[in-house]
This record gives structure tokens, C-alpha cells and sequence, in this order.
């Protein structure tokens, strides 16, 4: 059993109050995968070029991840993608977006890849989300990110895109944008009509929020004392909430609400590793053993007893 992810593999510059790389290791399916992979073997399907450095394929490969269908494009340069962050890291700049080899990528699956039972669209080019959905005919559960450029410039395929999967994983802003609903409890229930039977709103340093026609659920961030560098937090968490989901469907177990529940916690305590150091440095060196007791604290944040107060009135 096997999770594909297809989408970014990049080099990223970066600067936040607390320092800056000039070029490291970065791209949504790299985040992704180096999450994932504590769940399940991860594929990943993407391309690179010729200035990809071995010791990054490595790192990609961490924990057993399969690298046989990134696709390295003879005479072409990796994606680049350079952001500045606002003081308190809450927004954040793009300066520089160099497609490069993305320019002409038309996705080529490996049997392997096709194969797999969970698929992760990362955000890249709507038609090559379904293009990839398509190959993986197999797929149980399909989830996608996307971001604000493809509802400006290509909502048709966005929507029909949207339509081809189970879980949308996107930022609370680009679902309002999205369906144009005035808060994050319309603009779900919206999303899921659109098809998905799972809607998570990422809200940044406020947490994640989860929408199914029967839940809501809300996690919060997890409370950190020092954080370095947001980049990839987004698909460290779709890592972290798609890995779960993997792992629990390997196991036979059914889509409950306490399953993804459980997805979320996952997916925020692996986040939370991002974070703490630029791109991918933590995350790489993040064993199994740190994990749970984060997700213990997040379990223990957000329970309370439910005792009753007599109210006046
Ligand atoms: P996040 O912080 O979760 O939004 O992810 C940031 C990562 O996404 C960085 O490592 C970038 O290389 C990558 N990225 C930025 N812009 C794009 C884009 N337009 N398409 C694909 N990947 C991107």
C-alpha cells in the first residue's frame, strides 16, 4: 500500500525577522513527504533539474520515501520560489516565482505510483491535478490543496478538479475567496456541495479547522515559544492529516469523524516540527519518538470538563 504525492519540488529563498537561506531544499511535496512518510511509503512525482542536488534527493528519500518518479529534465532548472515574512510572520511576500521545469511538466506515473490507495494533490496547475486524479484510477481517498493564483486565473479546472476528490486542504482566506461566502462555516458547507466529503481550512498560526456534513472540529496551533520559519507548515500539516488517513485505511479502518480528528492533530504536531527551523532541517532530522507526546499536549489543550455553572437570568 502506497501514498502519492505529486506537486513542487523546489529551491526556496527565504527571510524572516529570525534569518534567511538564499537557496535551500523546499516545494509542497517535499513538505509533504517528509511528513508523510512516518505514516506510510510515500511516491513522489515531480520534477527537477539538472542544479538538483544529490544530497537533496537524498533528503526527499528520507524514511524510505520512493524518488523513482521524480523526473530529472536534462538542460532545466528546479523551480524557485523566494518569500519574505512580516514581522509577527503572519504574512507573508513572494518575491520571486521561477517555474522553470514546471514550464512544460506533464506528469509520468509509475505503475507503483498509479497503484496507490491515497493520492495527494499538491498545489501545482489545476489540469495537471486531474490528470494525475485520472491516472490514479485506484485511489480511496484523494485530497488536494490549491492556492488564491488558480481561483483567479483557471476557476474553471479549479472547480472541476475540486469535484474529482474527497478532501479539500486549503487556507481559511482562498475558501471564502473561493465560493464567495462571507465566513469559513458558509464557505465549507459550500465547498462540500461542490463535491469533497472532507473540507480543512488551514488558519495559520490560529490552528486548522475540519468540516464534514456532520463535524466541525478545531484545533489550535500548537503553542510554540519560538518559531523560525512558516514555509511549508501548510504541507508539513497535509503531510501529518493525509499520512494518518493512510495509515488508518491500511489498517482497515473506516473514514470516522474520529479518524480525522485524529488526522488533525497529527497533521498540526508535525507542523509544528516545521516550523521551528528554516524549510525542511527539522522535519529531515524528526524521529517517530517526538512525535506522540506533542500530540498528547494537543489532546490535553483542548479538552475541558464539562461542568455546569449556574447562570443568572
Ligand atoms: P506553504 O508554506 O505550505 O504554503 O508551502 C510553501 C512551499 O510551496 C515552498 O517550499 C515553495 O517552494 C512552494 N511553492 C510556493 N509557491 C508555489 C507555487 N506557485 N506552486 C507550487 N509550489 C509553490
Amino acid at each position: 500500500m502506497a501514498l502519492t504525492v505529486v506537486g513542487s519540488l523546489a529551491y526556496d529563498a527565504v527571510e524572516t525577522p529570525f534569518g534567511k537561506r538564499d537557496r535551500m531544499l523546499g516545494g509542497a511535496a517535499t513538505h509533504f513527504a517528509l511528513a508523510a512518510s512516518f505514516f506510510d511509503t510515500v511516491h513522489v512525482v515531480g520534477p527537477v533539474g539538472d542544479d538538483f542536488a544529490d544530497e537533496d534527493l537524498t533528503i526527499l528519500a528520507t524514511r524510505g520515501t520512493n524518488v523513482d518518479d521524480v523526473e530529472r529534465v536534462a538542460g532545466g532548472k528546479t523551480f524557485f520560489w523566494a518569500g519574505k515574512y512580516s514581522a509577527n510572520l503572519n504574512e507573508r511576500e513572494t518575491l520571486d516565482t521561477q517555474l522553470n521545469v514546471f514550464e512544460t511538466f506533464a506528469p509520468k506515473l509509475s505503475q507503483a505510483s498509479k497503484d496507490a490507495d491515497v493520492l495527494f494533490l499538491a498545489n501545482i496547475v489545476p489540469d495537471l491535478q486531474a490528470d494525475v486524479r485520472q491516472q490514479c484510477a485506484a485511489a480511496k481517498f484523494v485530497a488536494m490543496d490549491s492556492m488564491n493564483l488558480w481561483i483567479d486565473i483557471a476557476r474553471e479546472s479549479l472547480e472541476k478538479v475540486i469535484g474529482m476528490v474527497d478532501c479539500l486542504i486549503l487556507n481559511d482566506e482562498e475558501i471564502e475567496q473561493l465560493t464567495g461566502a462571507p465566513n469559513l462555516v458558509q464557505a465549507a458547507a459550500k465547498v462540500l456541495e461542490m463535491g469533497p466529503t472532507v473540507v480543512v481550512a488551514k488558519q495559520g498560526k490560529y490552528g486548522a479547522a475540519l468540516f464534514t456534513a456532520d463535524d466541525h472540529f478545531w484545533v489550535p496551533a500548537y503553542p510554540l515559544e519560538t518559531v523560525v520559519d512558516p514555509t511549508g507548515a501548510g504541507d508539513t500539516f497535509a503531510g501529518g492529516f493525509v499520512g494518518t488517513v493512510a495509515a488508518a485505511l491500511q489498517g482497515g479502518e473506516q473514514l470516522t469523524e474520529g479518524l480525522l480528528r485524529n488526522a488533525m492533530a497529527y497533521g498540526t504536531a508535525l507542523a509544528s516540527f516545521n516550523v521551528e527551523e528554516f524549510g525542511t532541517e527539522r522535519v529531515a532530522r524528526l524521529t517517530a519518538e517526538e512525535i506522540p507526546e506533542r500530540v498528547a499536549n494537543l489532546r490535553r489543550i483542548t479538552s475541558f470538563e464539562d461542568r455546569p455553572v449556574s447562570l443568572r437570568g
